[in-house]
């Protein structure tokens, strides 16, 4: 005997207010009183965001509509005494949805956006139940008729179930598949194509000009690619790229069968586009990445996520490998699947190995200390983040290139990082069992085998858990890849991190035991003139300063709130740490045969 699902309910009630009208439905409810409760995070953006704040109004009734009543436990939890006579709990709720991002929920008269973390109250003690829901189209709504987009399973089979791109009812195996489908709805572009044998679609909403069928011919090669670099058959037999376009904005979120994105108009294709411009490498980067999840931490995941627990942080030192690894091939299946040349991915790997250079936070604080400081650190980033963390994303990918180089040149090119991929899938993606917070190192020793394999596990164990710059110059020289590290500054530099707007100059970050700090200035002071003449842009400030000598001094004005301050700075050189990566012209035979191996050219 199967037990009763759980049934939503939801409706983009009022779009010029924002707000969802949602309804849960448990047939059986638990006779103590049946606790509803909404996830604090969403899987994949490692903060404690309280969706429960956006719930504006919450009643519950039995199913002849008499009122119940409803304790409030805690911030995102509500007790709902059962009906005397027994029978079925209806919980009704708005939420609250006006959010532009890719994590939480938003609903206007043009489209509605949600992840079921943000709309869906969860039923304690019956996560496992198999869940309906109905999803309701706007009652009036001007223009073109509302579509739906969504990785959810239509309800095949019942009453109500919803027809392809429809409303109407939708199933999910459990509460956890439920919430891992966000949901997209209005009128989008929606384009399809076919790579490894799966249909996937992209709907783009909002204004845009994008050329789809470029674009779907750049997004087949790069999915087929990754699904040939696990092993066909692909985890999933549909997949969608839900994207938001906006004018500026940058985000992305991994689900299991899909992925929300949020981009800019500039960073799509366009008709009679000329080669690949780096916005949209840019753009094509970041569905890569979030494609690759669908491998990386969708299903080989930590320990420590199985399951998640919606209701607080869960700490693991992995995300070095399921972000940074993430990260390294992103690009690297662009230029592996022949998206974009061997040149173009050198410049955005030099661009990755800058940013983490230009970050004094990487000799304080490991990649495995900054994912298990997610929530609070890399997350929540202050005016003092630069000085103090480093990105589990940004150097978690470089310490993946070290590790895929190392293992390509001990091996004479037999093996490489892949094989590190493609067994952790066959031993933790295909079983659902997470890898412990040390299986990545034995992962790797097993690959590398007894000698190379050993001395590469305690290698990554180091680089993971210290803060030493990784030996990327040499190791990428055995590749034939020149390495050229220039200042990025004409001139001297006054240590500090510059924000520009409306004719001000702010210090944004303060860099540590610069002279900008050492004369006493700090983040948030607005520089009002340098040497007695007044600064109102970065551009003019750093044409001062490239008249300028290290060593020689330099008399600042700036306001700290209303307060006048004036000092005197020494001007540092600019550190060389803007790094560019180019093909040796004249590499050896095998250098030649690493790299071919490496990069598929
Ligand atoms: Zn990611």
């Amino acid at each position: 005997m199967s037990l009763p699902p759980i049934r939503y309910r939801i409706e983009p009630h009022r779009p010029e207010a924002h707000l969802f009208r949602v309804s849960c439905t448990v047939a059986d409810p638990d006779p103590a009183g049946q606790v509803f409760r909404l996830p604090a995070w969403i899987p994949g953006s490692y903060m404690i965001r309280e969706f429960a704040r956006n719930i504006v109004s919450l009643r519950a009734t039995d199913e002849g509509g008499a009122a119940l009543a409803v304790d409030k436990l805690d911030k995102h939890s509500w007790r709902v005494r059962p009906p005397a006579g027994g029978g079925a709990v209806v919980v009704e709720y708005e939420v609250y949805a006006w959010d532009l991002s890719v994590r939480a929920a938003h609903l206007d008269r043009s489209h509605g956006f949600f992840n079921g973390t943000s709309v869906f109250l969860a039923a304690e003690g019956r996560r496992e139940r198999e869940c309906l829901v109905d999803i309701l189209a706007p009652q009036a709504v001007a223009g073109e008729a509302w579509r739906v987009i969504t990785a959810l399973p239509r309800a095949e089979g019942l009453a109500g179930a919803a027809p392809v791109h429809g409303f109407g009812l939708y199933r999910a195996a459990d509460y956890d598949a439920l919430v891992d489908h966000p949901v997209e709805m209005g009128s989008f572009t929606l384009a399809a194509f076919e790579a490894g044998g799966v249909r996937h679609e992209i709907a783009l909403t909002g204004r845009h000009d994008c050329d789809t069928g470029r674009l779907c011919e750049d997004l087949a090669r790069i999915c087929a690619w990754h699904i040939a670099l696990f092993g066909a058959p692909a985890p999933v037999d549909y997949y969608a790229f839900l994207t938001m376009v906006v004018g500026e904005g940058y985000g992305g979120l991994e689900h299991r069968a899909s992925t929300a994105l949020l981009a800019s108009r500039a960073d799509l294709p366009w008709k009679g586009m000329e080669g690949t411009p780096e916005r949209y490498q840019g753009f094509l980067g970041l569905c890569s990445h979030e494609y690759f999840h669908t491998w990386n931490v969708k299903r080989i995941k930590p320990a420590a996520f199985v399951p998640y627990d919606l209701a607080v942080e869960n700490y693991t030192r992995l995300l070095w490998a399921f972000e940074g690894f993430t990260s390294y091939y992103d690009d690297l299946a662009l230029v592996r699947s022949g998206v974009i040349g061997a040149g173009d991915y050198l410049g955005l790997l030099g661009k990755t190995v800058s940013n983490v250079l230009r970050t004094p936070g990487r000799l304080r604080q490991s990649v495995a200390e900054s994912s298990f400081d997610a929530w609070t650190k890399f997350y929540r980033q202050d005016e003092n983040a630069p000085n103090a963390i480093v990105s589990y994303y940004a150097k978690g990918a470089l310490i993946a290139l070290a590790l895929d180089l190392q293992l390509r040149a001990g091996s004479r090119g037999e093996k490489s990082l892949d094989e590190v991929m493609r067994l952790l899938w066959q031993r933790h993606g295909l079983s659902g069992e997470g890898v412990a917070e040390d299986g990545i190192f034995a992962i790797v020793a097993e690959v590398g085998g007894p000698r190379l394999g050993r001395r590469l596990a305690s290698w990554l164990r180091e680089a993971v858990e210290g803060t030493e710059d990784l030996p990327l110059a040499e190791l990428l020289a055995r590749f034939g890849v020149d390495w050229k590290a220039e200042a990025a500054a004409k001139g001297p530099v006054i240590g500090a991190k510059l924000a520009e707007s409306a004719g001000e100059v702010r210090l944004a970050s303060v860099f540590d035991a610069g002279p900008a700090e050492r004369a006493g200035l700090s983040a948030g002071d607005v520089l009002v003139a340098a040497d007695g003449l007044r600064v109102t842009t970065i551009a003019g400030l750093e044409a001062l300063l490239a008249r300028r000598a290290a060593g020689t001094r330099l008399t600042l004005h700036a306001f700290r709130r209303d307060e006048l301050i004036a000092c005197e700075l020494e001007l540092a050189a600019a550190p060389a740490e803007r790094i560019t990566l180019s093909l040796a012209p004249r590499a050896g035979a095998g250098a030649r045969a690493l790299r071919r191996g490496w990069l598929g050219h």
